[in-house]
């Protein structure tokens, strides 16, 4: 299944450092990368959309604990 650059939506972001996800369609996807990050580097991220411009979702603290 191939995915059309036109349609890749979602991406995570690292807060704390330059890591960008790569793009993908189903905003689950770049929530898992982003997750996956948060987990390897105990860094906090987010998921933007294309433009980079909104987050789509929640962030992601390493630990699941909240930072005040
Ligand atoms: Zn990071």
């Amino acid at each position: 299944m191939s995915q059309d650059p036109g349609q890749l939506r979602y991406r995570g972001r690292c807060v704390e450092c330059p890591w960008v996800g790569r793009q993908f369609v189903r905003y689950r996807l770049a929530d898992a990368a982003a997750r996956h990050h948060t987990n390897a580097h105990h860094h906090t991220t987010c998921v933007v959309d294309q433009y980079d411009l909104r987050i789509a979702g929640s962030m992601v603290r390493p630990g699941g604990a909240r930072k005040a």
